[in-house]
Parts: structure tokens; sequence; C-alpha cells
């Protein structure tokens, strides 16, 4: 009920639903993704972005953070979290 969890109702990438999909596929907690495909694309994207923003400060990419955080947290089928 309510707003937690809305997130997981469709592919974040493509909006796919993922109601009926055995397996989702999560990225930093809190992002939902049909296919490795998509969450590949989307982690691609996201990187991308990070170095963009990073090379503004001068510093070495670091290692996300938030990919350990909120793991584990949602269950529907099987959850391959990264
Ligand atoms: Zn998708």
């Amino acid at each position: 009920m309510g707003g937690a969890g809305h997130f997981l109702d469709a592919c974040f990438l493509c909006r796919k639903p993922l109601a009926g999909n055995r397996d989702i596929f999560m990225y930093r907690g809190d992002t939902a993704f049909c296919s490795d495909e998509c969450r590949s694309a989307q982690m691609a994207a996201d990187e991308a972005a990070e170095r963009k923003a990073v090379t503004h400060h001068g510093a070495l990419p670091a290692a996300p953070q938030a990919q350990q955080e909120q793991r584990g947290k949602v269950r529907a089928g099987s959850i391959l979290a990264l």
C-alpha cells in the first residue's frame, strides 16, 4: 500500500512491467530492471555521468558506495542484486 515499492512496478529503463518477471535485476538498491541488458545500459549511463562529474573535480572515480546500501531490502522472486 502506498508509494513504497512503486519503483519496482516497471523496468527503470524500458518501462516494461516487472510483475510476473521471475528475475528482477536490482541496481543501487532502489532501481529495478527487467533484464541484465537494461541494467547494464543504465550502469553505463550512470558511470559516464559520474565520470563526467568526477572529472570536474579532477579526482579519480571512486567505488560507488550506493551499491552497498539497502541491499536485500526488496524481495520479489529472485533478486540479482549488484
Ligand atoms: Zn527493461
